[in-house]
């Protein structure tokens, strides 16, 4: 246990940090799902081992059914994660450069993460064991890569015969009522074009219950070694575009819904506007680059609540558990809420962002009525390739941009902005940390409300200032 709350009912029948959690109610729990749908019940029989013990602890707990029991745990999966048999061409593992943390390199395919973090899984792994938990657990909902409907093509682009295969899984559990989301990765020359056309096709005739699917561009970095795999061209962009938006109108009018959405990286590409937040119907793939852009300038140009969602976005599962970890698997960001009590900030404000980020920002910030703004785009020269996203800036990168800029030299007479979303857990990818930079910066979560705050001058204070 990583802490157990105070005066909770972990609390109170004396569990401490540190003490190994063994089973609940006699079941050793595989993870948080069972952890959580164990701990539940009002009468609970815990079986612990303390550090120095001799022998496990049995401690016997009543509490209200459903009242949280209080007490966080390591890890998300108690047994093994289920790492992914693929090897994808276009996975952006392999385009890592060697020495990042390790955590960034494990190829998970464990449909636990996707329901827990919205991972997307393959299915190449899946047994019928996952099947019949999912279905009687109502374990959703779950993300799974589709990629193609073709089997010949999955299973050259999974590099997995069972990729021809697997997607009977998914079969299994709309038959069985789950909410599923897919996703495309669409790698040009590869699966694009023609094949693009046979997969919605495929996904109108074979998966129809689907919830909405991803159309998104593969990623390059300059550490691919694939030749097969390269950005898209505009005009490659602008094809994917105009066959997700046919297609949209084909599902609307067979199920009553658009199924597909392009991700916000085709819009950027081709300089097409995004779409109305009203299409995208509760952004259900946000997570996956889908609906963000739109998202933030709703949020941006309405003065939401700053920090929170935009409206529509879900939160997702881990959202509501209390005993699971976000580490490792999905970055928890370095959140800086309002600095209460702050005296409005009138300096001159230079916003930095990856050039995805930028190419949203412009209109809002140009329109936003303060003329000391200044948008500052960081180049991505530590991934390369295509790689735009500020998700992937590293604290090399935006220690260059910062240095190119002169701001150690104007240390405090302008502020510097930089997206939550660089970071996790306090560090940039590279390891870097704020301290590392060459002048303060503030990080501001990465939803429109919480910038808008922050122009505004009232909202955030510096991070850790060097
Ligand atoms: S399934 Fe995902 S993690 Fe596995 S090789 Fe393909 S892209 Fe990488």
């Amino acid at each position: 246990m990583t802490s157990v709350a105070e005066a909770s009912p972990a609390a109170r029948a004396g569990l401490a940090v540190g003490d190994e959690l063994l089973s609940l109610n006699g079941e050793v729990p595989r993870d948080v799902i069972d952890f959580q749908r164990l701990s539940d019940a009002a009468e609970l029989s815990v079986v612990i081992r303390r550090a120095g013990a001799a022998l496990p602890r049995s401690v016997r707990i009543a509490k209200e059914a459903g009242e949280p029991f209080g007490v966080q745990v390591e890890s998300a999966v108690f047994d093994r994660i289920r790492t992914c048999d693929n090897h994808c061409a276009f996975c952006f593992i392999y385009q890592l450069p060697k020495g990042m943390r390790r955590s960034l390199y494990l190829k998970d395919d464990d449909y636990r993460l996707s329901f827990l973090y919205g991972n997307f899984t393959t299915l190449t792994r899946f047994t019928e064991l996952d099947a019949e938990r999912i279905l009687t657990e109502r374990l959703g909902p779950l993300f799974v890569s589709i990629h193609t409907t073709d089997p010949d093509l999955r299973s050259a682009m999974l590099r997995n015969p069972k990729g021809a295969t697997s997607l009977r899984w998914l079969r299994v559990l709309l038959s069985g009522g789950i909410e599923v989301h897919g996703q495309v990765v669409v790698c040009p020359g590869v699966n694009d074009g023609p094949a693009l056309e046979d997969t919605l096709a495929g996904i109108l005739d074979l998966y129809p219950e689907l919830s909405s699917v991803g159309i998104v561009p593969l990623g390059v970095s300059r550490y691919s070694t694939e030749a097969d795999m390269r950005p898209h061209s505009v005009d490659e962009a602008a094809h994917v575009l105009d066959t997700v938006h046919r297609w949209q109108r084909v599902f609307r009018r067979a199920l009553g819904h658009p199924m597909a959405y392009a991700a916000d990286e085709y819009y950027v590409l081709t300089a097409r506007p995004f779409p109305t937040a009203r299409s995208y119907r509760g952004y259900p793939q946000h997570e996956n680059g889908i609906g963000m852009a739109r998202a933030f300038t709703e949020a941006f140009t309405r003065r939401g609540r700053p920090g929170g969602a935009p409206a529509g976005v879900r939160p997702g599962f881990f959202a509501a558990m209390d005993a699971a970890p976000a580490e490792g698997y999905r970055s928890r960001r370095v959140l800086q809420g309002p600095g209460h009590g702050a005296a409005p900030d009138a300096r001159p404000v230079t916003i930095l962002t990856g050039s995805y980020g930028a190419a949203v920002l412009a209109p809002l910030v140009g329109g936003h009525g303060r003329h000391d703004v200044v948008l500052h785009e960081v180049s991505n020269d530590f991934f390369g390739g295509n790689i735009g996203v500020a998700g992937l800036l590293t604290g090399d990168d935006v220690a260059r941009a910062l240095h190119a800029i002169g701001a150690p030299a104007r240390a405090g007479g302008r502020r510097y902005l930089l997206p939550d979303a660089c970071l996790q857990e306090g560090r940039f990818l590279d390891g870097l940390t704020l301290a590392d930079l060459p002048a303060p910066v503030e990080v501001v979560p990465s939803d429109g409300s919480s910038l808008r705050a922050a122009l505004d001058g009232t909202s955030f204070r510096p991070g850790c200032a060097p």
